[in-house]
Parts: C-alpha cells; structure tokens; sequence
C-alpha cells in the first residue's frame, strides 16, 4: 500500500455534492493545464462545462474518472476523494481494482461513440452488466431492451453499429453507459462529431436523463442546451475558471472579456 503524504491532513467528505473540486491542478509534464479549479456539482444537477479547444475540459472529465491523477488539490465524487481511500487519519491510493469498482458508479460518453462494431446495439448494452457486475443474462437483456427503447431505439436491438446513423449510435452508448447504473454521467462534447440533423436526438435524450434527475456534467458547444437544460454553466479557458453561474446568467451577460470572446465565437 503506498502511503500517501502530501495529503497529509485528510478532512472529513464534504455533505454530499456529486462531485467537488478544490483547487485542483493537473500536468503533463512541465505543462501544467488545469490550475486550480474549484467548482461543485450538486446531485441532479445538468452541469455544463464549456470553453475553448485546449483549456482541459477533457482532463477535468478524466480526472474525475480515475483516467488521470491530480498532482495537487482534492477531487471528490460523492463524498469520496478519487483515488484514495481513507483509513483513519491516513489516505491510501486505491489498487486498480477498487479504481475498477468506483468507475462502474460513472457514466462517459465521448465524442467518437466507441461502440463495439461486431456486437449488436443490444449486445453492446448488456456487456458491461454481464462481463463486469456478473448480472443475470435474461435481465441485463431485459434492461437493456428498456434502456433502448427509452432512447428511442426498441426498433434496433439487433442492429449493427456500421448499420446505425452517428445521432442513433451516440444514443446506443448512452444506453450503454446507463446500463451500469452510474450515479454520476459525464459528457463529453457528445454531439460535436455529429451531423447537423442528427445532433437533436441526442440533445432529447440527454434532456430526458436530467428530467429524470440523473446528475450530468456536460461538456459541450451547443449553448441553446446548456441555456434550456443546464442548472449550472462554467466556462473555462487556460486550465482556471473564468466565470460561473446559471446558464441563463453567464450566458446572457457574461463578465468577463474572455467569455463574451468564446461566446461570440459559438453562439
Ligand atoms: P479540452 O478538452 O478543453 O479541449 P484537453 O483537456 O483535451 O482540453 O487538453 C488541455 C491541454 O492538455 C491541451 O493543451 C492538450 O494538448 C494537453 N493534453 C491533454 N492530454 C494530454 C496528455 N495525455 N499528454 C500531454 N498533454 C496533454
Ligand atoms: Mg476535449
């Protein structure tokens, strides 16, 4: 077990944000590209993310996800400091097995859907519960049929994705991702890599997650989703927080200069 040291005074989890960000800062080598976000992501709620190409809204995701360590702050998900695990007054770092076990409770989707092409939609969906939760075949089935008809694709269990539209495959691998039951989906720009036409189907389908209070953080262009469905918008450039507030607010009267640029940009 390594012992963790400059995380040295372990405090109490925070009462209950979905995820909580407290100065947190990421490198790559001598590059340092998130510098100290701060933010707080309450349960249920839509939170978007947004901000120019490169300013680490892809790390903040990873990080988040275990698919990245944080070199300095503290990064909670439900209560729980990613990738530690607290005994007593000391932090161990989490064995990739219970990293393993604390991403099943997260859901991503990415921009390139990442479906498994020799595997049917239905199949794709049931893989997951069945290889990782060892979940009952016929169920896992059954769910699966419910999570596609709920993203409004019951007609395409057996479809392949080569034989799926990019708006259809993007909504199998939200299904996908729903089928682990995650407490907490992480979005990232999942409608940039479609079609113009194809881009609504998936926005619905999101906006049906946050009306049935799933708690999603959503990284994303399309500010007239943000605007209807978001509870909460930050917009970054340059690895820091540049402003925040509801959508509505920051994105109908920015403060800062560098917003009102990236706004005037995509809006
Ligand atoms: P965004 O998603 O906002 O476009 P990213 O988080 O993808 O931004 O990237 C932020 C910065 O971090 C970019 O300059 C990118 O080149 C750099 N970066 C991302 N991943 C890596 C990596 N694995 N190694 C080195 N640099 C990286
Ligand atoms: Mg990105």
């Amino acid at each position: 077990m390594t012992e963790l040291t400059d995380l040295s005074k372990p405090q109490a989890a925070p009462d209950h944000p979905m995820v909580r960000a407290e100065g947190v800062h990421k490198s790559y080598g001598q590059v340092e590209v998130l510098k100290g976000i701060d933010l707080e992501v309450r349960p249920s709620e839509v939170f978007c993310l947004v901000g120019p190409s490169g300013s680490g809204k892809s790390t903040f995701l990873r990080c988040i996800n275990h698919l990245e360590k944080i070199n300095a702050g503290r990064l909670y998900v439900d209560g729980e400091l990613v990738g530690y695990r607290q005994k007593g007054d000391r932090l161990y770092e989490l064995k990739d097995r219970e990293v393993a076990l604390k991403r099943q409770d997260i859901g991503m989707v990415f921009q390139r859907f990442n479906l498994f092409p020799h595997m049917t939609a239905l199949e794709n969906i049931v893989e997951a519960p069945l290889r990782v939760k060892k979940e009952n075949r016929a169920e896992a089935r059954e769910r699966a049929t419910a999570l596609l008809e709920r993203v409004g694709l019951a007609d395409k269990a057996g479809s392949y994705p080569s034989q799926l539209s990019g708006g259809q495959q993007q909504r199998v691998a939200i299904a996908r991702a729903l089928a682990m039951r995650p407490k907490l989906m992480l979005f990232d720009e999942p409608t940039s890599a479609l079609d113009p036409e194809l881009v609504g189907e998936v926005l619905d389908v999101m906006r049906g997650l946050a009306e049935d209070g799933m708690t999603m953080i959503v990284v994303t262009h399309e500010m007239g989703f943000a605007r209807e469905v978001g509870d909460a918008l930050v917009f970054m450039d340059g690895g820091v927080v540049v402003e925040s507030g509801h959508p509505r607010e920051v994105l109908g009267d920015p403060k800062h200069e560098r917003t009102r640029a990236f706004l005037s940009k995509v809006l």
